[in-house]
């Protein structure tokens, strides 16, 4: 998801507005992901902390490795046996496959971080206490 960047925020002079606001609010938060008490710039609106965001889009980014990597080897598997590419165009038909595994892959990455920012499961990263 794209946030706006600082900067952006700061072109319309909400500077003295933006603390005031802050300073209604506690100084740390618990992020609803791993139970721990961060701090209030570090979350999101979905009360989720930077860690937690930085581990949901790796595991995001596996999924997309993983669909990008099985589409491109079906599309390679359909092009050998049933387009039979001559030598003098394989390059094309390579360029497509690779092309495949990299729009997939990232399709299917921002598919993968856009369900788990949906589903929201809360404590998905907390530890759990010992028994
Ligand atoms: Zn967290």
């Amino acid at each position: 998801m794209h946030r706006f960047p600082v900067q952006e925020m700061r072109v319309f002079g909400k500077k003295d507005r933006d603390s005031a606001w802050r300073s209604r609010f506690p100084d740390t938060v618990t992020c609803v992901r791993c139970l721990q008490k961060k701090d209030v710039e570090d979350m999101d609106r979905l009360l989720w902390c930077e860690a937690c965001q930085r581990s949901a889009r790796q595991r995001a980014a596996i999924w997309g490795w993983v669909f990008g990597g099985l589409l491109a080897v079906a599309l390679a598997f359909w092009i050998w046996f049933q387009i039979q590419p001559s030598d003098i165009v394989i390059g094309g038909w390579i360029a497509t496959v690779v092309g495949a595994f990299w729009i997939g892959g990232r399709i299917a990455r921002e598919i993968a971080y856009g369900v788990m920012r949906y589903q929201n499961r809360k404590a998905e990263e907390a530890v759990p206490p010992k028994v």
